[in-house]
């Protein structure tokens, strides 16, 4: 079995240890992922803080072009790479599966060397200019989940590189390789120490938060390690960006046609086995379509093919570990136990992956652990309503402001409620659809910061006032 390699200033290295990265669909090791040791890390750390002193003084222009050099080796390289995240994430190669999530990746890249932070002038008369620059901060710490390894790394690395940063990434022990693979292809167009990459377990990432030689610390992944991330970066005062977990609730008004929008609303939960953080996790439906929209969404799950990412025919994957397997089934159980109706799903097949069908759950409401907490997986609670106010109070009654999404034939009323929805990003008429120029971030406890477009790429800089 492949031994992979961590990389540090450019160089790919071996580790003394090793511990095995299984596909999710067969449970079968499929590659070896390198245990870096903490002086591993303060050796990558080294090596990104050597690099930045020349690459934070490197011209815009350089800096566009080595993005657009990334986004070009990830083309280059799309197929190879796609399957890699098939093989250790588990989503299949095709639908919104891994080569949507490397042409994303490449996409992502090439969109990102095209953003700017010129300069801005405050004030320019006779009492003096005043100017704004955005510099570099320094060596960003990256940390990743296993939902969207590949495309999540890209979101940190390129604007970090973009702007004059030097950077080291942590993967989630559970993906790895594709995020090694896609480094060593990044070293094959940066200059050495640019970007660097350690793999291991969670005290790595934690050893990463606390570390004295890093400016900046981006971190995709839940709530609960977003906490100790930040809590741990403040010792030195770290700047951050938290991009946590999300409870979207999408509200269905009862002016829409089930048929017309149900493909919309499927996809919007079930993106990746609803394994993506901005997917729709919990969906309010007015009483008088009710039954129609729960019928056409288990008419859908029923002929969406999921199994092997591998085989081609496959548009819906397994769970991505063991954990979160048993995370879904404990809220499906409980869901079961408590009276709600299972429309369809809710029960394992048999074989050695972690497959769960998509499971639509009706008869169910606010305060249940389904509806309050975050799922993340195939399951998806419909809650009926029949005062639309009550829905908007409920959907803004939970800790989580990722996203959310209104349903109406009525695009300016849809929007008149989208705008009171407490979250980072709300849709009309579809569900988590995002682009590299529209910022995204969390409200409340979804994160701190966003991330894409100009406004993104601030977070990578610190603001200097120039009075000259
Ligand atoms: P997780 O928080 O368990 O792990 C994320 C990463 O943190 C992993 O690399 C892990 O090794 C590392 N880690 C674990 N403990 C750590 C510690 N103490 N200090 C530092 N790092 C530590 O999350 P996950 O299960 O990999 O991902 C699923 C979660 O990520 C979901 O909640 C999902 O909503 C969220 N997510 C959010 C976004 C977003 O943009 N808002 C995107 C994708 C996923």
């Amino acid at each position: 079995m492949e031994k992979y390699r961590i990389l540090i200033n450019g160089k790919s290295e071996g580790t003394t240890s090793h511990q095995p990265v299984h596909n999710p669909a067969t449970r079968e090791v499929v590659g070896m992922m390198p245990v870096a040791m903490p002086a591993d890390l303060d050796r990558a750390v080294t090596a990104a803080a050597e690099a930045f002193k020349n690459w934070s003084r490197t011209s815009d222009a350089e800096r566009k072009a080595a993005c657009h050099a990334i986004g070009a080796k990830i083309e280059e390289h799309a197929e190879e790479l796609a399957r890699l995240i098939t093989l250790e994430q588990g989503k299949p190669l095709n639908g919104l599966g891994s080569r949507f999530e490397a042409g994303g990746s490449a996409g992502w890249a090439h969109a990102t060397a095209e953003f700017d932070l010129p300069v801005e002038v405050i004030q320019d008369n006779e009492q003096g200019r005043v100017e704004v620059h955005r510099k570099p901060l320094g060596v960003v710490g990256s940390i990743t989940p296993w939902n969207w390894p590949m495309l999540i790394a890209v979101w940190h690395i390129v604007p970090a590189v973009r702007t004059g940063n030097t950077i080291v990434i942590k993967p989630s022990p559970y993906t790895p390789l594709s995020t090694i693979r896609l480094v060593e292809l990044m070293n094959e167009v940066l200059p050495a120490g640019v970007v660097n990459v350690v793999t291991g377990p969670d005290t790595l990432g934690a050893a990463m938060s606390a570390h004295k030689g890093i400016a900046k610390m981006v971190f995709t992944g839940s709530i609960a390690t977003g906490r100790k991330v930040m809590a741990s970066a403040a010792e030195t005062l770290k700047r951050l960006t938290l991009e946590l977990g999300g409870n979207d609730a999408g509200i269905v008004l009862p002016d829409v046609d089930p048929k017309a929008i149900a493909e919309g609303l499927f996809w919007g939960a079930f993106i990746n086995g609803g394994q993506t953080c901005g997917a729709m996790k919990r969906l309010y439906v007015h009483d008088s379509l009710y039954d129609k929209v729960c019928g056409e969404l288990v008419e859908l799950a029923t002929r969406m093919p999921m199994g092997n990412g591998l085989d081609e025919g496959n548009v819906l994957g397994p769970i991505q570990n063991e954990m979160q397997f048993n995370k879904v089934v404990g809220y499906v159980e409980a869901a079961r136990q408590s009276g709600a109706r299972i429309l369809t799903g809710g029960a394992r097949p048999n074989g050695p992956g972690y497959f769960y069908p998509i499971t639509l759950i009706a008869d169910i409401a606010d305060g249940h652990p389904l509806v309050d907490e975050e799922q993340f997986g195939p399951v998806l609670p419909i809650i009926r309503y029949s005062d639309v106010e009550k829905a908007i109070e409920l959907a803004n009654n939970n800790p989580h402001g990722l996203g959310g999404s209104v349903w109406s034939s009525d695009a300016s009323k849809a929007k008149e409620i989208a705008l009171r929805l407490e979250c980072g990003s709300v849709w009309v008429n579809k569900h988590g659809a995002i682009q590299p120029n529209a910022p995204f971030g969390g409200a409340k406890q979804s994160g701190i910061g966003v991330e894409f477009g100009p406004e993104g790429l601030k977070e990578y800089t610190q603001l200097q006032t120039v009075y000259c």
